[in-house]
């Protein structure tokens, strides 16, 4: 057109076939069945810890939330200002080093829904598998993926309701990705009346997420950023690339006993590897010399300190390689 995007009408033709074209290729990444909304909406992850309950936990019902982490914990204290939250598991006492098993949930039958956290950013942990069926029967089960969504492959169909943040692997940071179901949907139009208008599903979903102007550019970025997913041969080979990422890593973590994961091994998360050195003052070190030799950010998160390496889908196989020989020299010349 001669014109960018950032100059167009967001309810041009243009502009609407980005939308369309963005919409449509997250469900094919996806698989996102026919009886679920795809929303692209802004305020972050972090609306979505008050939109969820403000939508879909009607008066009166329980929503339960499983703590695995600091994010998790945002989200159950932003819902408790909602309604009434069960805390149906925690991992806190052990510092959220690990993900709980099936049987230590403590379930409210009839709940409103039950909220998890896949992938636990700051501590380094994931769901390997979603919560057993036999566990959370037909409860629906909400998941907060800001840190792991299209990372790896999704079971939709055993969700309720997924919301993610773009900026970790969907694209710049502006545009939330709500996957939404026709009857969570229907509970929001329930309650839209007695909502502001722009916290409610039901609205966004009426308008094709053009209620109001959306992040144009942001939508546009994570059009491209979906294209190259599925060029690369959709979740399950972006998947074989974290894993053989991730896997490079902890195996350098593992090799001595100089570096120490922090997670539960079996809980280890693809995208955040955390661990730490045997002293703060070879940490402190290790961030100054990293930094020097041209990495960025391997400072870990301020609530818990030591290391953690953030390997989001951008991040290259190469940069993991380059990391693993910065920490095996340093081992052997601090070590
Ligand atoms: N949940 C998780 C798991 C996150 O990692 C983050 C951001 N790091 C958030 C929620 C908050 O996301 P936002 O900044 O988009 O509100």
């Amino acid at each position: 057109m001669g014109i960018s995007i950032l100059e167009i009408s967001h309810r041009s033709k243009q502009f609407e076939a980005i939308l369309a074209q963005a919409e449509a290729d997250v469900r094919a990444l996806a698989g996102v069945p026919a009886n679920y909304r795809v929303l692209f909406l802004q305020g972050g992850a972090s609306l979505q810890f008050s939109m969820v309950p403000m939508n879909v936990l009607p008066s009166g019902a329980t929503a339960d939330y499983i703590d695995t982490g600091s994010w998790a914990d945002k989200a159950l204290k932003e819902a408790r200002k909602v309604g009434r939250v069960n805390v149906a598991g925690s991992t806190k006492t052990d510092n959220y080093a690990r993900i709980p098993s099936a049987s230590e949930l403590k379930l409210t039958p009839g709940a409103a829904y039950v909220h998890m956290t896949s992938n636990n950013t700051i501590e380094g942990t994931e769901w390997k598998d979603l919560p057993p069926e036999s566990a959370i029967g037909d409860v629906p089960l909400v998941s907060d993926t800001s840190s792991d969504m299209f990372s790896r492959p999704i079971e939709v169909a055993r969700h309720a309701l997924i919301y993610a943040g773009a900026q970790k692997n969907l694209g710049p940071a502006g545009v939330t990705v709500v996957i939404i179901r026709d009857d969570m949907l229907a509970r929001s139009t329930a309650v839209t009346a007695s909502l502001p208008t722009m916290l409610s599903y039901a609205v966004h979903a009426e308008h094709g997420s053009l209620y109001n102007t959306p992040p144009v550019f942001s939508v546009y970025a994570m059009g491209l950023v979906m294209k190259w997913l599925l060029a690369q041969g959709g979740l399950p080979a972006v998947a074989a690339v974290n894993e053989r990422k991730a896997t490079k890593l902890y195996a350098e973590i593992d090799r001595t006993g100089f570096y120490r994961g922090t997670a539960n091994a079996a809980d280890r998360s693809l995208m955040n590897v955390t661990f730490r050195l045997p002293t703060e003052d070879l940490e402190k070190l290790f961030v100054k010399e990293s930094a020097a030799a041209g990495f960025d950010g391997l400072q870990g998160h301020r609530a818990v300190g030591g290391m953690r390496a953030s390997i989001y889908n951008a991040f290259p196989e190469g940069g993991v390689d380059a990391l693993v020989s910065f920490m095996s020299d340093f081992e052997r010349r601090r070590g």
